[in-house]
């Protein structure tokens, strides 16, 4: 049944707009519904390389549920969603899902880190699984990118013995194993004790600053202005304004990017 029907990844590249190679997220005219409610309103939204984009916006504005539906944990109600000229399909299998999702790197709030695994063990097990490194090669890379965020002698700990600022560096290590095109944030410091945010946002920053591509939803008022290339302010379900960081805090055009602004700084 499989072998007569045309290949979903190959034939959506056919009928999306030619590949431009420094696109790594498009998405166009995205709605999201959960029941009634009208979460994404026609959201057009695109990450080019080496972007950084912050997302910020109140509580339940929606940005959650947009990089959530861009790395296809949720799926969109209706629009399109390209992750390096690939469509995501909603007919697409999680096996054919699988290699378009493996481009984004995803770090969340809370972690989520494997508890019953050491901090290298966590950082490895996709690049052995997925990627099908061998052991030496994973342990190479895995020790590398915990050099990287300043966590190689905790190697061989379990994460219930680190700080949370320590297990957000983690989480950032394994997401980089992957070598994702880019990497999503959600709010990546917001449960974190106030005294150790700076190290994670250090962390960030030298992402950023080496050219990876991030989305960076956050609170950090001062990180959106300083690390971002783009701010993408969102509101009740829609992108009111976006724009250079500076501007836009400066002197936002629209009342309700004010008002925003007039709260948190
Ligand atoms: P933000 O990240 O900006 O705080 P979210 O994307 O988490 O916003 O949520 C946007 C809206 O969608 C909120 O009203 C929220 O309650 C609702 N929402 C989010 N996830 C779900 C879900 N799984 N089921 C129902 N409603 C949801
Ligand atoms: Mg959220």
């Amino acid at each position: 049944k499989d072998s007569v029907q045309p290949d979903p990844v190959s034939a959506s590249r056919n009928v999306s707009s030619p590949l431009d190679e420094n696109v790594i997220i498009r998405a166009v005219k995205l709605n999201k519904y959960f029941g009634e409610k009208h979460v994404l309103k026609d959201i057009d939204f695109e990450v080019r390389k080496a972007e950084v984009v912050a997302l910020i916006g109140p509580s339940g504005s929606g940005k959650s549920t947009l990089i959530r539906c861009l790395n296809a944990l949720e799926q969109a109600t209706s629009g399109e969603i390209y992750i390096h000229g690939e469509k995501l399909d909603p007919f697409l299998s999680v096996k054919q899902l699988s290699p378009i999702r493996r481009e984004l790197g995803m770090v969340f709030q809370n972690f989520n880190l494997f508890p019953h695994m050491t901090v290298l063990q966590n950082v490895i097990e996709a690049p052995l699984l997925v990627r099908k490194l061998s052991k030496d090669q994973a342990v190479a890379l895995g020790e590398q990118l915990l050099t990287k965020v300043g966590l190689f002698e905790k190697r061989d700990i379990y994460p219930s013995r680190l700080s949370g600022g320590q297990k957000q560096r983690v989480a950032i290590a394994r997401a980089l194993a992957m070598q994702p095109r880019a990497l999503l944030f959600d709010e990546p410091t917001s449960a974190l004790d106030p005294e150790l945010v700076g190290e994670v946002l250090k962390v960030m920053k030298d992402l950023a600053y080496e050219g990876s591509t991030m989305v960076v939803v956050t609170h950090e008022m001062q990180f959106a202005r300083d690390v971002s290339d783009r701010v993408v302010f969102m509101d009740d379900g829609s992108i009111v304004e976006q724009g250079d960081p500076e501007e836009l805090f400066r002197k936002p055009q629209h009342r309700r990017t004010q008002a925003f602004l007039e709260r948190v700084l």
